[in-house]
């Protein structure tokens, strides 16, 4: 291979996620791809499109970005990241088993629970942080393996290559959820997982003006069933949601780099703060799996949780004080967030379970947007004043 080639196959990631390649309308030489607003196709076209349900030009394009940048051959987008969720679990048969990291996201555990439950899919949930409980993987030989890493809004990080190698030693297929990560920060598929899930709703849009959601693999089976989701659980992106997230992906390496530095930032200057009890950061030399965390993840990303000294009201107040950290679901966007997940993102998680996980009221969850770090740190600072 020539040096010429090599560097051909190599692309950095900023350069594959600026150049998306082909734009369905090469005679008009367009820099940005039209919205292909269209629900149906003339039948016998050249790419070979058919009804929107089933793929549209403006979904290729998104889906191609998203398998270069993990290096994978295989991408299906949705019109969110529950929408993938739902296609992926909607491949098991009643009587299969989940086997699911404790800590996942809300809606996700909503979903097995109070949908998925009633047509016989079983999950079960363990702490895959503790060692001992990998032998479950074998003793209880689940349908697929779910794992967050890191975990929302805990940031547990699991070990998602040791897992993997024990499932795929038995053909079990694990899903990891990246959405925390994107693949600028961790691949899952390197790392042995079978499936990649995202919300593209975050990170990978970074704008906080559409939804979104993706599979990718590198497994043909599995692709011809998420492809079959899509169309037959009517789980298909708009046109018009899958042309914003390709435009804000082409920055999504810079802001991830300028969201990290202020996370670190932000992390250092308060790491031994009067009024925070724990700070969980991947990075933090505090965290648990501050090593695992070093080994697994390129960066340590831009999502802070605090639990806070202080009580329901207190926290809630400190929330709403805040000028630049806006109260609201979601995370990954260029504007700083904050969330109470005991009251938000999982809240629909039953209380015993947010009590056991120690997701309690005193618990918020940071989203380190791309604003100047000094600002972010002072708000922090001056909503934090007036409780001391
Ligand atoms: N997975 C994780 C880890 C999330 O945090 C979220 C949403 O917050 C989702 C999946 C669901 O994504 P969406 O809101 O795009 O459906």
């Amino acid at each position: 291979m020539s040096n010429n080639q090599k560097k051909k196959n190599n692309k950095g990631l900023k350069t594959i996620a600026i150049h998306h390649g082909e734009s369905f309308s090469e005679e008009t030489g367009c820099i940005m791809p039209p919205i292909f607003a269209t629900s149906t196709f003339e039948h016998g076209n050249k790419a070979d499109f058919d009804y929107t349900r089933s793929g549209n030009p403006n979904f290729t394009i998104l889906e191609n970005v998203l398998k270069r940048i993990e290096n994978a051959n295989y991408c299906t987008v949705f019109s969110s990241g529950i929408s993938a969720v739902t296609a992926i679990v909607s491949t098991l048969q009643s009587g299969d088993k989940i086997l699911c990291e404790s800590n996942l996201y809300g809606c996700t555990i909503r979903m097995f629970e109070k949908i998925f439950k009633k047509f016989g899919i079983q999950p079960l949930y363990f702490d895959f942080t503790k060692k001992e409980n990998l032998d479950q993987i074998s003793n209880i030989n689940p349908a697929l393996i779910w794992l967050e890493s890191p975990t929302n809004p805990l940031l547990k990080i699991l070990n998602i290559k040791e897992i993997c190698k024990i499932a795929n030693s038995r053909e079990i297929p694990v899903v990891v959820d990246n959405t925390f990560c994107t693949a600028v920060i961790q691949k899952p598929l390197e790392l042995g997982a079978t499936l990649s899930l995202i919300s593209t709703t975050k990170f990978i849009n970074g704008h906080s003006d559409a939804l979104g959601g993706a599979v990718i693999t590198n497994n043909e089976l599995w692709n011809n069933k998420m492809i079959f989701a899509q169309k037959a659980l009517g789980l298909n992106p708009s046109p018009f949601d899958c042309w914003l997230i390709t435009r804000g992906l082409k920055t999504l390496p810079l802001r991830i780099e300028q969201q990290t530095k202020n996370a670190s930032f932000i992390v250092n200057e308060l790491r031994s703060y009067k009024l925070i009890d724990t700070l969980l950061y991947p990075f933090n030399k505090n965290h648990p799996q501050f090593q695992l965390a070093k080994e697994q993840m390129q960066i340590g990303g831009s999502m802070i949780t605090l639990k806070l000294k202080m009580n329901k009201n207190d926290t809630f107040n400190f929330c709403k004080k805040l000028e630049y950290f806006s109260l609201a679901e979601s995370l990954g966007g260029v504007e700083s967030l904050i969330c109470h997940p005991a009251t938000m993102t999982h809240a629909s998680v039953d209380k015993k379970v947010r009590e056991s996980l120690e997701i309690d009221d005193s618990l918020v969850r940071l989203s380190i947007g791309c604003e100047d770090s000094s600002d972010l740190l002072s708000d922090l600072l001056m909503a934090f004043d007036s409780f001391c």
